[in-house]
């Protein structure tokens, strides 16, 4: 037995009582109070330093406990367990490595579904004469990486596709998004085509050689994926979401040269996800089929741009950066190309 005081926690009258563990209970006994229930360790308060220990009861009542010793040995004695220090401090590992999940959830969240939208709505915001800068200096800096010139194209050519591109209608739910589209020749870059930030398409004489002069809608069809990406600022929204995550890590780590001259490679080392690319192929479908065209020219364009880079011999392969491939940038997945041929674009 151990001697408390009780609480009814309506009044502040004080009763004498005794306290005994039995059978994972806790038994009160004293002057006008029976009370039994299952001991539980929560119900103890810590104990701290000589301060009476309190055992709250499911009845609002309480017993204030003077004794920490006697309390510890019957608790012992009884085989039941109080919130020791040691166990305590085990709540509170467990509390902190809870905590750090859940931190560490927060930051995935937020990387997976607050960024893309924060990355969305900044995008939007940004002028579009500051964008078209981003692309001429974009455009800059590949005509010295990868030794881009000037089209080798006839201007015939470039007109036809030009023309033909700039007189395609919209579906009528969709805007046609405001784009530059420029040709340019080089011999380190493979048959390609890419949407800047600032929506300048660029397409590579390669590309449409490939095409060959009597499947101009094969051009076509790959220029209208990338107005998708134009038209959802894919380009600028992964720009903004990859300075985002380098603002913060520069925060964090302190160093923004280093970093700033990474940013104009990355942006386009970019790799769409499947999720962009189904929206630039989604746009692209409903484009072409508005205008009498088959989507199916788009996979046809892919799969000739697939049987380009397998032909390749693989030291060729090797020097050829990864920006270079068409699909280092648009993913080729079986899905795709189902997505495209499927017949009810035929309608
Ligand atoms: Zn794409």
């Amino acid at each position: 037995m151990l001697e408390a005081i009780y609480f009814d926690g309506q009044t502040t009258k004080k009763r004498q009582v005794s306290l005994s563990f039995q059978g994972g209970n806790v038994l009160v006994q004293g002057e006008d109070v029976y009370h039994l229930e299952p001991f539980r360790p929560t119900m103890l308060s810590e104990k701290l330093g000589n301060a009476p220990r309190q055992l709250y009861l499911s009845n609002r009542a309480y017993c204030q406990i003077q004794n920490h010793a006697a309390l510890e040995a019957m608790l012992r004695e009884a085989g039941l367990k109080s919130q020791s220090t040691v166990s305590h401090l085990e709540a509170r590992w467990h509390y902190a490595l809870v905590a750090l999940a859940f931190t560490l959830l927060a930051i995935v969240a937020a990387y997976i579904w607050v960024l893309p939208v924060l990355a969305n709505e900044v995008a939007k915001r940004i002028p579009p004469e500051l964008t078209a800068k981003m692309d001429q200096q974009t455009l800059m800096l590949l005509e010295k990486s990868t030794a881009l010139t000037s089209t080798k194209l006839t201007t015939a050519q470039q007109l036809a596709i030009r023309q033909r591109f700039q007189a395609l209608q919209v579906p009528v739910d969709q805007l046609k998004p405001a784009f530059k589209l420029v040709f340019r020749n080089s011999e380190a870059i493979g048959p390609n085509a890419f949407a800047l930030p600032g929506s300048t398409i660029l397409v590579t004489d390669k590309l449409v050689t490939l095409a060959g002069p009597s499947n101009q809608n094969q051009v076509i069809g790959v220029l209208t994926h990338e107005l998708g990406h134009v038209y959802h600022r894919h380009a600028l929204r992964q720009f903004v979401q990859g300075s985002i995550v380098a603002v913060v890590m520069t925060w964090y780590l302190g160093d923004i040269s280093s970093l700033l001259a990474s940013v104009p490679t990355a942006m386009l080392q970019t790799k769409y996800s499947r999720e962009l690319e189904g929206e630039a192929d989604d746009y692209a479908i409903s484009m072409l089929k508005t205008n009498g065209i088959s989507p199916q020219v788009l996979a046809d364009m892919l799969m000739k741009l697939e049987g380009f880079y397998k032909l390749q011999k693989p030291s060729e392969k090797d020097s050829h950066h990864s920006l270079e491939e068409y699909f280092s940038t648009h993913p080729l997945t079986q899905s795709r190309i189902k997505k495209l041929r499927a017949p009810h674009h035929e309608n």
